[in-house]
């Protein structure tokens, strides 16, 4: 099975590293060129000329790009080179609505559209620990299971087209909740003049370790938010979720919080540190209340 590659960010890279290792990687294409180049010609594998020559030359097209226009874009380009049989499979985060789009137009043309959202950050994407929510033709799966498998410690279908996305709006209000309990809880523990790194060797041992609080602790306490996922990337998932809950008559309240407070880290320039930078507005309550 040959499976090409679309979008080489700080996921997507990692992503077709591993699709390398396992044999599977044909090609690879990105929008920034440089980037296509420079992994191409590292594993040798074929820089496509467009993602419709990506399209038309693999079995399996995997996406992994930012938000619903930027997939749209991706699928208007790819979709006159594609042909029946062919699967495509995005990683990206986007609503369940633009997964149920595509897949119901492409399935016109007896291409399958998996929604695939993933679980795991940047470091799960490169040790091959994500986990994967899939939507869709469940008997795709069955085709493209063991390519996910090659990339994910864990692929679980959830149900119909959208299903997968749905199911990563669950975990990115989970997200949410967490980065603001560790952001504000760390925050507070410094300003008790703490020994912090007593406080989180112990903390991690508790009730309260968590995924979150070991990788990114110490670099927040640091004050380095340099690389993971971007805050205005999270951002763009609680709009999502704050959208759909609203047709459900719902207010979600860590999310219309976080969006609150990632919008100010936004408007002062951090929308690129990655979504411990929470930090920084959890300090202001000790060190200037009046500001946060
Ligand atoms: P990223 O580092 O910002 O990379 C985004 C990728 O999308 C880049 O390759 C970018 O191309 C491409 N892209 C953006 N707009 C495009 C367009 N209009 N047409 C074609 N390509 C376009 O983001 P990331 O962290 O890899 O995240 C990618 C997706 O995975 C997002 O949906 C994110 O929510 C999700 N996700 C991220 C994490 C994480 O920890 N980072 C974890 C789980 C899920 P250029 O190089 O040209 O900019």
């Amino acid at each position: 099975m040959k499976v090409g590659v679309i979008g080489l960010g700080a996921m997507g890279e990692h992503l077709a590293r591993n699709l390398y290792l396992a044999s599977y990687l044909h090609s690879v294409w990105n929008r920034t060129e440089s980037k296509a180049a420079r992994v191409a010609q590292e594993l040798g594998v074929i820089h496509a000329d467009s993602a419709a020559a990506l399209a038309k030359s693999v079995d399996v097209i995997l996406t992994c790009v930012s938000q619903d226009e930027d997939l749209d874009e991706v699928i208007a380009a790819c979709t006159p080179a594609l042909s029946a049989g062919k699967i495509i499979v995005d990683t990206s985060t986007v609503s369940p609505v633009t997964a149920r789009r595509h897949a119901e137009q492409l399935a016109e043309k007896d291409v399958v559209f998996l929604d695939a959202p993933v679980s795991g950050g940047v470091e799960g994407a490169k040790n091959r620990s994500l986990a994967v929510m899939v939507g869709g033709n469940e008997e795709a799966l069955v085709r493209v299971r063991p390519v996910l498998e090659a990339v994910a410690g864990h692929v679980e279908y959830i149900g119909p087209s959208g299903s997968g996305q749905a199911c990563k709006m669950v975990n990115q209000v989970m997200v949410a909740g967490i980065n603001q309990a560790v952001t504000e809880a760390l925050a507070f523990g410094s300003a008790l003049k703490l020994p912090m790194d007593k406080v989180m060797a112990v903390l991690g041992q508790g009730a309260a370790a968590n995924w979150f609080l070991k990788r990114r602790g110490a670099t927040m306490l640091a004050g380095t938010f340099n690389s993971g996922f971007k805050i205005k990337l999270h951002y763009k998932d609680l709009a999502i979720c704050k959208s759909v809950a609203a047709q459900l008559g719902a207010h979600l309240t860590i999310v219309e919080m976080t969006l609150v407070h990632y919008k100010r880290l936004i408007d002062a320039g951090h929308g690129d540190e990655e979504i411990s930078a929470l930090y920084r507005l959890k300090k202001q309550l000790f060190e200037d209340p009046a500001s946060y």
